[in-house]
């Protein structure tokens, strides 16, 4: 079919949104208040984006779940009710699926529907997008709600597809359910998945499971797992004024706020608030101490208390030194929640490879090899993590004004203006991308913070008949300064290995893919852009006239502090 066939073919809407996890669902619930005609692409035939797809054993959210929710509307948090502290992944599944249908979406999703590519038209200011099912669409708006750990990474060990056994990614598990039966299960990755998958596999009855880590992850106990039906009641008694401390906050959930030096205290002070506080639940940890974002000392007192944990809990002191976190500050790397996991190293049936020392050099048909020789196994594991933040951005044909890719707009760097544009991308708009607090907060607040901001702004201009609204390549390298000035300025910046500077994707560009600022101040930023005349945009109008408030970011806030907990300082 040519091109112009196509074209005619084409669905003509307001706003095309590609995907349709917790992004996609809730930017198509605002397109439709506002009258917009939107529909949404969804490359599997489920919603729930991340929460659909990751859906391996084990797989839970350890954000509480009262808090990982949507706030957008107080009848939705009154009516459902979550069963566990941390919801697994088909409850969260179940959650999207009841907004869904709750908020009568499901007829504007189109499922099955990979977007193969999508174009800026230059005379018409319009986006056309095809999908690998065959169908077209055009559309003034084009939402990329298309998630931060979407992208997984295939195995680039050597020979990874001759295994004869089982092989399956973490992000891509079987609907069916997998037989471990007497079977050699071999696991690798011991991040925030892999944990999740060898406490889940461990249960099961394997007959030996082979551990591959590399990293070892800094974790704390994820406290207790059920809900106390009081707490409940009383979260969803004030469940308003939550939802709107919590846009405000410095991670878009609140715990308690941070009072107590770990620099002023004692270790047996120490050791009686890391009692008090796990006892809670893992995330009152993370809040407690006000200087983990500032102490180097604080920090390896505080580290050096949770690795003892684990030395205390592994019988072999040899492996107990393999399992304790190097990290050399908290949150340079995300901080796990566990519940049982050091104890599966304790039993014969276990093996812990240090995959650092001895990589795996090449998958066999039977197994892996590695220095020490062929490990045989049945079923391999890969929790090798993705290509994050805009990963799947990446993976797209997407081409803006004079054709350009949004590869080649991202090749140095996630360069973006506040994480929502890209420089030469008309009426693009990223949901929670890179240089925003996205992956780096609780996700849920932040995608709802984007997608009211571009909402309002694709109000405005319906209102004054603008077809087009862009940023500036002055605005992008502003913004792209500060996001790194925050984390140059920050405990977090000491480690560039990890995949928050994308370290784990060869030919990457290092530079760190969240703002650091904080949520709240993020959001004042992002207020102020917009009371300003939305500074740093170009709008254009039917006739072609081009107006803007300002071509440049004015800055951020003099004296801004930055309120991240995972190490941001003074600005
Ligand atoms: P990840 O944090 O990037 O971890 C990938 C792991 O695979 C790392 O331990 C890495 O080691 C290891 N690895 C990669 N290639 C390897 C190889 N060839 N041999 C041995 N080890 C190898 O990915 P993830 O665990 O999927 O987590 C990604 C993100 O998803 C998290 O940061 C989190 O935001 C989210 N997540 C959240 C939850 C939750 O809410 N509970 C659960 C799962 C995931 P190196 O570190 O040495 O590279």
């Amino acid at each position: 079919m040519s091109t112009q066939e196509r074209a005619s073919e084409a669905e003509e809407l307001d706003v095309v949104i590609v995907g349709a996890g917790f992004a996609g669902i809730y930017a198509l619930h605002r397109a439709r208040q506002r009258g917009l005609r939107a529909r949404v692409l969804e490359m599997g035939d489920g919603v729930g984006g991340t929460w659909y797809w990751n859906r391996y054993p084990g797989a839970r959210c350890d954000v509480q779940s009262t808090f990982y929710s949507y706030g957008f509307d107080a009848d939705i948090d009154q009516e459902w009710e979550w069963s566990e502290r941390f919801a697994t992944q088909p409850e969260i599944e179940r959650y999207a699926n009841f907004v869904v249908d709750r908020l009568g979406l499901r007829d504007g999703i189109r499922f099955d529907a990979e977007v193969s590519s999508a174009r800026f038209e230059e005379e018409t200011s319009l986006w056309h997008v095809d999908a690998a099912d065959g169908s077209s669409f055009v559309s003034r708006f084009l939402i990329m709600a298309t998630g931060t750990y979407s992208a997984p990474l295939a195995p680039r060990v050597p020979g990874a597809d001759t295994f004869e056994g089982q092989s399956i990614l973490t992000a891509r598990w079987p609907h069916e359910p997998v037989d471990y039966a007497g079977k050699r299960v071999g696991v690798i990755g011991t991040g925030a998945t892999g944990l999740q998958v060898i406490s889940a596999v461990s249960k099961e009855p394997f007959g030996h499971l082979h551990v591959f880590q590399r990293t070892a992850s800094l974790t704390i106990p994820s406290g207790p797992l059920h809900l106390q039906p009081d707490d409940v009641r009383a979260l969803k008694a004030r469940y308003p004024q939550y939802r709107e401390d919590a846009k405000r906050s410095s991670i878009g959930a609140i715990w308690e706020d941070p009072t107590v030096a770990i620099d002023a205290i004692d270790d047996a002070a120490l050791h009686d608030e890391m009692q008090a506080m796990m006892a809670k639940g893992s995330g009152h940890v993370f809040t407690r101490f006000t200087d983990l974002a500032t102490s180097l000392e604080a920090n390896r007192r505080f580290i050096g208390y949770l690795n003892d944990r684990v030395r205390a809990r592994v019988n072999d002191p040899e492996l107990a030194e393999l399992l304790v976190s190097r990290d050399p500050v908290y949150g340079v790397r995300r901080v796990l929640h566990e519940h049982d996991y050091y104890e599966v190293y304790n039993r014969d049936d276990v093996t812990l490879h240090n995959a650092k020392a001895k990589p795996i050099l090449e998958v066999t048909p039977r197994g892996v090899r590695t220095e020490d020789g062929e490990i045989e196994l049945d079923i391999i594991i890969w929790a090798i993590g993705f290509d994050t933040g805009h990963g799947a951005l990446r993976r797209i044909d997407v081409r803006g004004r004079q054709g350009i890719s949004a590869q080649d707009a991202l090749a140095d760097g996630p360069n973006t203006y506040l994480g929502i544009m890209l420089d030469r991308f008309p009426n693009m708009f990223i949901i929670a991308g890179p240089g925003s607090p996205s992956i780096r907060s609780q996700m849920i607040t932040s995608i709802e913070q984007h997608v009211e901001w571009v909402d309002e702004l694709m109000v405005r201009m319906r209102e004054r008949g603008e077809v087009a609204v862009e940023t500036t390549p002055q605005a992008v390298e502003q913004w792209t300064a500060h996001v790194n000035a925050v984390v140059d300025n920050s405990l977090v910046g000491l480690d560039r290995t990890t995949q928050y500077f994308g370290a784990n994707v060869p030919g990457k560009p290092s530079a760190y893919l969240a703002y650091m600022g904080g949520v709240g101040p993020y959001r004042d930023i992002c207020e102020a852009v917009r009371d300003a005349g939305y500074e740093g945009f170009v709008f254009t109008e039917a006739d072609g006239s081009r107006t803007t408030a300002s071509e440049s970011w004015s800055g951020a806030p003099e004296g801004l502090v930055a309120r991240s907990p995972f190490g941001a300082r003074v600005i």
